[in-house]
């Protein structure tokens, strides 16, 4: 499979290890591709998580928390742009987190799931982790032996994430038990730790969330799978007095969560670029080859005006990503607005631009196993998922209006 992932035609949001990384990625589609129809259900998910960490995807995903003091030569290298823009701090580089995302997206909405919310839950123990059992377990997130996960919403408390009521009681420093429940986690099934997010003083309110850690495995967890109409590892947790780990600061949990959210918020909406341009690819050879009322349906003129429309939305979106994603590698901080619009246009557009290529195909478009109907179904949780569009529309407004 040719992947169309271009760093040349915008070249003012991209430097040259970007091209290198564009490059790189283009041969994984294959072996990518291979090992996902070699495997399914759970088994698929954890082989494609192998596949990622065997070409070195995962390293992508964590901060150099050294500031270039331990930074590895290819860091160095490929990042001085970076570590100049951003003194005294760690972060990550997000255009290259887009660009492997809109990758993925394209050939694989399996991996790009697996491969985010190996981020999410991996970036929170960079930034808050302490100690060497931590540094060890992010070294291996970066080799993918441990795959994380990030277990926020709540059966009760999903767009109102503040409202969480899990309950963490102190046991001995760091060592606490956690009693509540958690729902739609992905990455449970394959993942080897959570980041879960519980409140050690229900009086203070958001200021007493916190971040801990807890092991697959651990004792008084329990991990229960729920099925989605798409292939995508996720499920349950319910802890009953569950053996955890203090991450970070006590009450520092809710700041830690909204920072690693709005470090990937962006490259959800670069994700929903690369869906949306396989189904354009697809729609385009479609029409291109399907003869109606003795001619190409690519030669009507109503089939034009629709691929101009969906072309145009979705290079819009692309813009919107990069923008962001530009942003935040240059040193903005808060890039909170910039994300929401990207978030919320790019999956908006690509579900529209889906929706169009699912139609251009007629009735096979909604024929099992045809990559626009797959597209179709798993382009839909984009709109959910890291804040619905409502809730990045009540972010857009709100800084619109606070003057
Ligand atoms: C595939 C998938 C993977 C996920 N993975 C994870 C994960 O790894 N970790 C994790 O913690 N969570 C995960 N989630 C959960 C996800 O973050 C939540 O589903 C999302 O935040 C919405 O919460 P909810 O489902 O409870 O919907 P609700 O909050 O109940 O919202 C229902 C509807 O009401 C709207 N709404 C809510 N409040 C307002 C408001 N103030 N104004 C206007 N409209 C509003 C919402 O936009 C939505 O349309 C995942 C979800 C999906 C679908």
């Amino acid at each position: 499979m040719r992947v169309p992932l271009s760093t040349s035609d915008l070249p003012v949001f991209f430097a040259d290890r970007h091209a290198v990384l564009a490059a790189r990625l283009s041969p994984m589609a294959t072996s990518l591709i291979a090992v996902e129809n070699q495997h399914e259900g759970i088994d698929c998910a954890r082989a494609v998580a192998n596949e990622m960490a065997r070409q070195g995807l995962f390293e992508w995903l964590l901060p150099d928390r050294s500031n270039g003091q331990n930074s590895t030569a290819r860091d160095r290298a490929e990042a001085p742009e970076r570590a100049a823009a951003e003194p005294g701090t760690s972060s990550i580089d997000v255009r290259a987190l887009c660009l492997i995302r809109e990758f993925l997206g394209y050939v694989s909405p399996l991996a790009d799931a697996i491969f985010a919310v190996q981020g999410l839950g991996s970036y929170p123990l960079a930034v808050a982790g302490q100690g060497q059992a931590m540094a060890d377990i992010l070294t291996a997130c970066r080799h993918g032996q441990a795959i994380g996960a990030f277990a926020l919403t709540e059966p009760e408390a999903g767009s109102d994430v503040a409202s969480l009521t899990t309950r963490a009681r102190q046991v001995e420093t760091t060592r606490y038990v956690l009693d509540g429940k958690k729902t739609l986690i992905s990455n449970v099934g394959i993942a080897s730790h959570y980041v879960v997010f519980a409140n050690t003083d229900p009086s203070a309110g958001r200021k007493g969330i916190t971040a801990f850690l807890v092991k697959r495995g651990a004792p008084g967890l329990t991990e229960t799978a729920i099925e989605l109409n798409i292939d995508h590892p996720i499920g349950a947790l319910e802890m009953r007095e569950c053996e955890a780990e203090l991450l970070g600061q006590v009450g520092g949990g809710f700041r830690l969560a909204m920072q690693t959210l709005d470090t990937f918020r962006v490259s959800v909406g670069a994700a929903a670029v690369g869906m949306a341009r396989r189904a354009l690819d697809a729609a385009v050879e479609h029409v291109c080859s399907r003869k109606q009322f003795g001619e190409r349906l690519a030669d009507q003129p109503v089939v034009q005006s629709d691929l101009a429309t969906i072309a145009t939305e979705l290079d819009a979106a692309r813009l919107l990503v990069l923008r962001a994603a530009h942003a935040r590698d240059s040193g903005r901080q808060r890039v909170t607005t910039e994300a929401a619009m990207a978030k919320l246009y790019a999956t908006e557009a690509a579900q529209r631009v889906i929706d169009r290529a699912v139609q251009l195909f007629g009735g096979r478009g909604v024929m099992a196993g045809e990559v626009v109907e797959t597209l179709y179904r798993a382009i839909r949780p984009l709109r959910i998922y890291e804040g619905t569009s409502e809730i990045q529309r009540l972010i857009i407004g709100r800084a619109l209006v606070k003057g």
